[in-house]
């Protein structure tokens, strides 16, 4: 899952950014609205963290932006204390969610995995298929209730595919959900990656589809 981080101040863009980080999402950041208009509009996100006190172009402008443009990821605004009439602006705007800053790190972080879990029509913190879980809350994995070791990008990569069984899934769409801007993607390392899954969990869990990509399978069929 990817993040877009947008927040201007230093100080509590680098501890969101450690956080989110931990939390195993891909992150690309932005310390202005222009970069943030550009980056929503282009990318591929699956949450956005939106400060809406921002230099060049504020906030609530980048927000109706990317709605008016068609994007419609889900979006986590950031607004000052005491300031009632923001949240209802920046709802209005189409943001999903907000926060009042000051805020705990574990309240956005859970105000995140909801909003993403939500765009996918997934209800439940824990997302199964058949014998095989992830708690989305730690990151768990787990296969008839034991845990399974993952690295990072085999974590990321059943993430998203867990986020939406049933769906084939194409290797530069992973690609895209798996890495920040800046890293050196190669689609082909998706491959590898599904190949190590194969390996550690049920083999037809994930499925090839000639041309296309991949496809969890549908719980009720695993
Ligand atoms: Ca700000």
């Amino acid at each position: 899952m990817r993040i877009l981080l947008v927040e201007d101040e230093p100080q509590l863009r680098a501890p969101l950014r450690t956080a989110l980080d931990a939390a195993g999402y891909a992150v690309d950041e932005a310390d202005n609205g222009r970069d943030a208009l550009f980056l929503g509009d282009t990318e591929a996100f699956d949450a956005v963290v939106l400060d809406l006190g921002l230099p060049v172009l504020d906030g609530l402008s980048v927000l109706k932006r990317w709605r008016h443009n068609g994007r419609n990821m889900p979006v986590l605004i950031l607004t000052a204390r005491d300031n009632w009439s923001e949240k209802v602006a920046g709802i209005d705007a189409g943001a999903d969610d907000y926060l009042t800053k000051p805020f705990h790190m574990e309240e956005l972080l859970a105000r995140l995995r909801a909003l993403i879990r939500r765009a996918h029509g997934q209800a439940s913190p824990v997302l199964q298929c058949g014998a095989l879980a992830l708690d989305t809350r730690s990151g768990r994995v787990t296969l008839d209730g034991l845990p399974v070791a993952l690295t990072s990008h085999e974590h990321k990569v059943l993430a998203y595919l867990m986020h939406r069984p049933g769906a084939v899934v194409s290797r530069t769409e992973l690609t895209e959900h798996i890495y920040a801007q800046d890293f050196d993607r190669d689609s082909n390392t998706i491959e590898v990656f599904v190949g190590r899954l194969r390996k550690k969990l049920p083999p037809e869990l994930i499925e090839t589809v000639r041309g296309m990509g991949y496809r969890l399978a549908l719980p009720e069929r695993a």
